[in-house]
């Protein structure tokens, strides 16, 4: 039998990106804007930097976190502040897929081209480490500025910002090596391996106000309290992902 091939089919083919594809890549420049271009499924630095966008693999949970692409970081939509409490699902990490790659090419590819941009910005009586990239600094001064009144608890005796390290028990590395994360007061802090390595499903904790969640969501920052595997003093900026949750929200 011979196949009749319709214009329609032939122009659909040739269309490159899904509509949700579109918006992915557009939250992507929202959020760093004139830090790379698209050229068609690359990422392009002006350096020269090319990483790939969308590889077509589809994977699971754990490749998820692992190896994924920069396309993979929007697997999960990020529930705003907006949205009141929540009890993440199983493996509903949003903000955990985090392409390496990726935040090297912004932030920088070592401890050194890291630091070079790291500074102290003042934080309740005390200071904190973060880049100037992107106006991290800039924007952790007005958290900083908002959390007043019952707040200030939450944001007093912070775990820090800029630190070169991988997250524990992997070999990637935390948005803390990027100076692009901050964890607030240790004293109110919840982690998922807290809970112990058996916990199945892993019980969810969370004693922070997300009056506290949407000063840091204004800024650009998303909230560890999100996630499966929680970690509710932990802050960092994706500014992507926030913008992809308005544009799935509208
Ligand atoms: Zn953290």
């Amino acid at each position: 039998m011979r196949l009749a091939i319709c214009p329609l089919a032939l122009l659909l083919l040739a269309i490159p990106a899904t509509a949700d594809d579109a918006a992915k890549r557009a939250a992507l420049v929202a959020g760093y804007p004139d830090l790379f271009v698209f050229d068609g499924n690359d990422v392009v630095f002006p350096d020269g930097t090319r990483i790939v966008w969308d590889d077509g693999k589809a994977r699971g949970a754990e490749e998820l976190i692992a190896s994924p692409d920069v396309e993979d970081m929007f697997h999960y939509v990020y529930p705003l502040a907006a949205a009141g409490a929540l009890t993440p699902d199983r493996d509903f990490d949003p903000g955990r897929i985090r392409n390496e790659n990726f935040f090297k090419a912004i932030y920088g590819a070592s401890a050194g081209a890291v630091d070079d941009h790291v500074v102290s910005v003042p934080w309740l009586g005390g200071s904190a480490r973060v880049t100037t990239l992107l106006d991290i600094d800039q924007r952790l001064a007005a958290v900083a500025a908002g959390m007043t009144g019952e707040l200030v608890d939450y944001g007093r005796n912070p775990g820090g910002g800029f630190n070169w390290r991988v997250i524990a028990g992997t070999s990637q590395l935390s948005v803390h090596s990027f100076g692009a994360a901050f964890d607030i007061n240790v004293d109110f802090s919840d982690y998922w391996r807290w809970a112990g390595v058996d916990a199945d499903p892993i019980p969810f904790k969370n004693r922070i106000p997300l009056a506290v969640v949407a000063l840091f969501e204004a800024e650009g920052f998303i909230w560890g309290g999100r996630w499966y595997h929680y970690d509710t003093m932990h802050f960092e900026y994706r500014p992507e992902l926030i913008a992809y949750a308005k544009a799935m929200a509208d």
